[in-house]
């Protein structure tokens, strides 16, 4: 994963190109790779090595510590979790003084969603004629979460999008749908053996995932908690998929093959489409959906399955 540093070096680019943006809004963890991408690109702009690998010199150890005196940091306050109008107004009218160090000048927020109505609109007067060697940085995992003025005057950049792969089940799944809804006991027990191991191998991939993660000293139980809930989150969008597969044939059936969910698979789209009838889809559909208020409901999953593609 290299993303990050692909990210840097097009910064640098523009930085020696005098092309730098005013304002960056970087779509990723304020907590994880936001921030830290947020913490380099500052260093990048008041680092004096000259070499590629800054091992800490005085202005990225201020900047590491929070304590360089052109950089300000908002974040939203541990009581009402807010960025306040206040704070955004004495953060700004920093901007618009001379640089303590002569250089550039700049401000972070971090959590940027958490901007009050108010302050966006105090920031947005800056981000609208900012002052040369600024840089305005947005932080946040929810970029909808703002107001489209300050939005569209910064420029994006998409940490989460960028580290997304396609899902691990994806292929598995589409495999499935390729074979067809099953028509026997027999085609049954084997597609949902097959949708089972494919859960389970999912599940798996997550527990490794977080672990790689996680911090060691946290609780088992939390984790398991942690776990139990971005399985569920996955296991409901693999049902998504079942929805849309069918969706895909129904409208097949009607002679429609045009804004389909699964447009890579229009061959067999079809196939299964001719070898099924419009009300033969619905009742699948109305299946799936009392599949997915069984699961609401937890009742086992292995028993949900057999019923919903008997
Ligand atoms: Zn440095």
């Amino acid at each position: 994963m290299n993303t990050i540093s692909n990210i840097q070096k097009e910064l640098h680019t523009s930085l020696v190109n005098g092309r730098l943006a005013h304002a960056y809004m970087i779509i990723g963890s304020p907590r994880g790779s936001g921030l830290r991408l947020a913490e380099q690109m500052i260093k990048m702009l008041f680092c004096q090595t000259t070499d590629a690998k800054c091992v800490g010199c005085q202005y990225c150890r201020r900047i590491d510590q929070r304590i360089h005196p052109d950089v300000t940091w908002l974040e939203p306050q541990s009581k009402s979790r807010k960025i306040s109008t206040d704070e955004v107004c004495q953060a700004t009218k920093k901007i618009y003084q001379t640089a303590f160090e002569g250089g550039w000048k700049v401000v972070v927020l971090v959590h940027a969603d958490r901007l009050q109505p108010q302050a966006a609109n105090a920031l947005l007067k800056t981000l609208e004629e900012p002052p040369d060697t600024t840089v305005l940085i947005l932080v946040t995992e929810v970029a909808h979460a703002l107001l489209p003025t300050i939005a569209s005057r910064c420029q994006k950049i998409n940490l989460l999008e960028e580290t997304q792969d396609p899902p691990v089940w994806r292929e598995g799944i589409l495999g499935l749908f390729r074979k067809g809804w099953p028509q026997s006991p027999l085609e049954n027990s084997t597609y949902v053996a097959q949708l089972r191991s494919i859960l389970e191998s999912q599940k798996q991939a997550l527990k490794d995932e977080m672990e790689a993660q996680s911090d060691p000293e946290e609780e088992p139980k939390i984790k398991d908690g942690k776990l139990h809930a971005r399985y569920l989150e996955t296991r409901s969008e693999i049902v998504k998929t079942f929805f849309t597969w069918q969706r895909d044939i129904l409208l097949g059936t009607l002679g429609i093959d045009q804004s389909l969910h699964h447009s890579e698979d229009l061959e067999q789209i079809r196939i299964q489409s001719q070898q099924a009838t419009y009300s033969k889809v619905l009742e699948r559909i109305k299946r799936l959906e009392e599949l997915v208020r069984r699961l609401e409901r937890n009742l086992p999953e292995t028993l949900v399955f057999e019923q919903a593609f008997r």
